[in-house]
């Protein structure tokens, strides 16, 4: 009972509460997420993963993800410095603790891009976020979006696919999220994003410009 009130103290005093962007691989997210990034430099900040994938075209190491091996990856699995992990579309894929305050130190609020296994998992933490859900207008739709993007092999965007439709599935179980956007026009979408993290990041602002 004192343990649980000391670590969601910890929790609150660890700055501002983060936010999970979750939902199929093409819905979005981090199309979403970087427009926030760059309308709010000072008051978002992303939680960089690991993963055993390589790199897209653009993608730059330490920015996008911490490119790693799996002998790597497990090692520092089992040496507990992981707050979650998660097998996806045949490769690794977790967040360090060290990416999440790293994020929380500056005061900023952190932004995970995480699956639905990392929902769960971060659902079993103190780490409290809002959760939301990117998801695309139909699945033809996002098989277009993900074949467009021109970043997957054949087999690569088939598990994606396959992927997609258990994540939608989960989307709609009781209390999985805050909060569910469709994304169809962008501008729309990201309206209604901001619009979901309007409260938090005017809490933000006000911190501050009283510090
Ligand atoms: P995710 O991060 O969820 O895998 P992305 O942000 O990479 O998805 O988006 C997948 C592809 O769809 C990208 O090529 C992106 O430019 C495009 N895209 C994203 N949102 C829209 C939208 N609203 N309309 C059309 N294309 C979009
Ligand atoms: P991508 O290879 O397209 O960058 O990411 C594939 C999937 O992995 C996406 O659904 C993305 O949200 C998820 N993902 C990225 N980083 C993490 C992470 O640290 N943990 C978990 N569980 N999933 C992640």
């Amino acid at each position: 009972m004192y343990m649980r009130y000391f670590s969601r103290l910890f929790s609150a005093m660890a700055g501002p509460r983060p936010v999970v962007l979750s939902g199929p691989s093409g819905a979005g997210k981090s199309t979403l997420l970087k427009k926030l990034m760059k309308e709010y430099d000072s008051i978002f900040g992303f939680s960089v993963s690991h993963t055993t994938r390589n790199p897209r075209p653009g993608e730059v190491n330490g920015r996008d993800y911490h490119y790693v091996t799996r002998e790597v990856m497990q090692a520092s699995i089992d040496n507990g410095e992981f707050i979650e992990s998660a097998e996806f579309s045949g490769n690794m894929y977790g967040t360090s603790k060290a990416a999440v305050q790293a994020v929380q130190a500056k005061n900023l609020i952190c932004i995970l891009d995480i699956d639905m296994q990392g929902v769960r998992n971060i659902k079993t933490t103190d780490l409290n976020p809002i959760y939301i859900s990117i998801q695309p207008p139909s699945m033809a739709v996002l098989e277009k979006r993900l074949r467009d993007r021109k970043t997957e092999s054949e087999e690569s965007l088939q598990k994606r696919l396959q992927a997609a439709q258990v994540e939608m599935e989960f989307s709609k179980e009781d209390g999985a999220f805050d909060v569910i956007i469709i994304n169809d026009n962008l501008e729309d979408a990201y309206g209604r994003l901001k619009q979901a993290l309007l409260e938090e990041i005017n809490n933000v602002k006000k911190t501050n410009s009283t510090s």
